[in-house]
């Protein structure tokens, strides 16, 4: 998969070169380019935004800039192969299903906004053209720019791919799988600590036993903290000892 970054503050994804991500990138497992989208001004003062037509606050990112970036990175590949994912906060919530749809995508390129954001063309002209374009939130909150919410998608796409993870089986239990819970509570050593127990069942070995408590965790947990997503849940992923919480 590759994946490029564009943006005024290309500096913001010098994370991308830390942890599980700046590994898989140094064993060409993802190739993830970043680009300051300033290369593709054409005046001196390397501009990328003007005045918003029709008058408001603030200002608005060029079509024509962002239009010279898109189509160099698109290049001569197939529009149909590339995801164009635009972080706003009046897009779709990025939720695990939309990730694990965008894992499968063999190009994304994310366009980071500023100010008041892009032109709204510059979605239009690739939608229009065949490109999957993709305009997330990254929740119901404004940042001052898309850095974050692109690097948020990074991470969770990149994780995905075989063998970002070194043990796949972390990938199986999580929150937001396809148990449709959140994950149980998580503990370690030392098991006495300022007074606080680890649960006795889990260090009983009876993997029937800890199995089962985790369910039951995980779906207290979910009432209490998303009950929309128990609202959610179909028969098939409920099983006949599933207690109501
Ligand atoms: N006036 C814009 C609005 O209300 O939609 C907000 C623009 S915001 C200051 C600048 C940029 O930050 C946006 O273009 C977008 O790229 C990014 N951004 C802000 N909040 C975001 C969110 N919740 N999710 C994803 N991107 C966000």
């Amino acid at each position: 998969m590759r994946i490029d970054l564009v943006s005024v503050f290309p500096e913001f994804f010098d994370v991308l070169d830390l942890s599980l991500v700046g590994k898989a990138r140094r064993r060409d497992v993802v190739d993830i380019r970043t680009h300051n989208l300033r290369d593709w001004t054409s005046d001196v003062h390397r501009t990328v935004d003007d005045t918003p037509i029709g008058g408001g606050a603030g200002m608005v990112m060029k079509p024509d800039v962002w239009g010279r970036a898109l189509d160099d990175l698109i290049g001569p590949s197939a529009p149909e192969t590339i995801t164009l994912a635009i972080p706003t906060p009046s897009g779709r919530p990025l939720t695990q299903r939309l990730v694990e749809d965008l894992a499968t995508r063999e190009r994304i390129i994310i366009a980071c906004g500023r100010y008041e954001g892009i032109d709204a063309r510059v979605a239009e002209h690739y939608r229009g053209h065949g490109v999957r374009v993709e305009e997330f939130s990254l929740g119901d909150y404004v940042l001052n720019g898309g850095e974050v919410a692109a690097v948020a998608l990074v991470e969770a796409v990149t994780r995905l791919i075989p063998g970002m993870v070194g043990n796949p089986e972390s990938l199986v239990e999580e929150s937001h799988g396809a148990a449709g819970l959140l994950e149980y509570r998580v503990y370690t050593r030392p098991v006495s600590w300022r007074e606080l127990e680890v649960p006795a069942v889990l260090l009983s070995g009876n993997h029937g036993a800890v199995a089962r408590y985790r369910r039951d965790e995980a779906i207290a947990r979910t009432a209490a903290r998303r009950p929309d997503m128990i609202a959610e849940l179909n028969t098939s992923q409920l099983d006949k000892h599933d207690r109501p919480a």
